[in-house]
């Protein structure tokens, strides 16, 4: 049987280009944003699009050639120290052979110029998935992630389930004292939690005193 031709076979062909697309999807810790930008980017593999995935070389869980989820689906990724770095090996990769769908996860570790990169981008045809964190452990806005998602064409806030009482988390709870900001999805440091079960001041130094059954009593 014989396969059916790829997009930007399709589009030369025809002599389009498609328009372009940037998709975001957040939310906190656990929520399943790394699952989801796997999916879609299996998802794209299947219907035989180029895909090039990237995330920040914080996120030292697992793999360093792979992006992961809590529940260690992977999926290959390059690893970059900075915006700059993504756009040269994005275009390294562009140059064997053009990509058509590009995944990031983490953004929320990536400066402001990475909107600039993503407008870039998506004017050059390309679908831009982005995953990453929408609120920092104080439940600011985090980052770029905020103007990322003004941009968008589609955002997808996920919720994780609270681990004090069960309703949609849309917040991440640091639990430990740790004071670096960039450690990433280690189990036991951070936690999903709901609005009312949140408690941003309980970190660092009041980690200590931080009870979880009184806490659960109380509510
Ligand atoms: P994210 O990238 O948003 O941190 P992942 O895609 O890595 O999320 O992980 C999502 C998975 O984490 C869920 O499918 C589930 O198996 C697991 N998980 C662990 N704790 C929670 C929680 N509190 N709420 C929801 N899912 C959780
Ligand atoms: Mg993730
Ligand atoms: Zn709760």
């Amino acid at each position: 049987m014989e396969h059916h031709t790829s997009p930007a076979q399709r589009d030369a062909q025809m002599g389009t280009t498609h328009p372009g697309r940037i998709e975001v999807i957040t939310g906190p810790m656990f929520s399943g944003k790394s699952e989801e930008l796997i999916r879609r980017l299996k998802r794209a593999q299947i219907a035989r699009r180029r895909v090039a995935c990237f995330k920040p070389d914080v996120d030292l869980r697992y793999h360093r050639t792979a992006i992961a989820s809590h529940s260690a689906q992977t999926l290959e990724a390059i690893t970059v120290p900075s915006v700059e770095a993504l756009k040269a090996a994005f275009f390294e990769q562009e140059q064997q052979q053009p990509v058509e769908d590009i995944g990031i996860d983490e953004a929320q570790f990536f400066d402001d110029s990475l909107v600039g990169l993503t407008g870039e981008l998506v004017r050059q045809g390309k679908r831009i998935i982005l995953a990453g964190l929408d609120m920092t452990f104080s439940g600011e806005p985090f980052g770029v992630i905020p103007n990322l998602m003004a941009v968008a064409d589609e955002v997808l806030k996920l919720s994780a389930v609270c681990m004090v009482c069960g309703a949609p988390a849309i917040h991440t709870q640091r639990l430990s004292s740790n004071q670096q900001l960039v450690m990433v999805g280690a189990a036991g440091v951070y936690e999903a939690r709901c609005r009312r079960c949140f408690c941003p001041d309980q970190d660092e130094h009041h980690s200590e005193q931080l009870e979880l059954p009184v806490l659960r009593e109380k509510l």
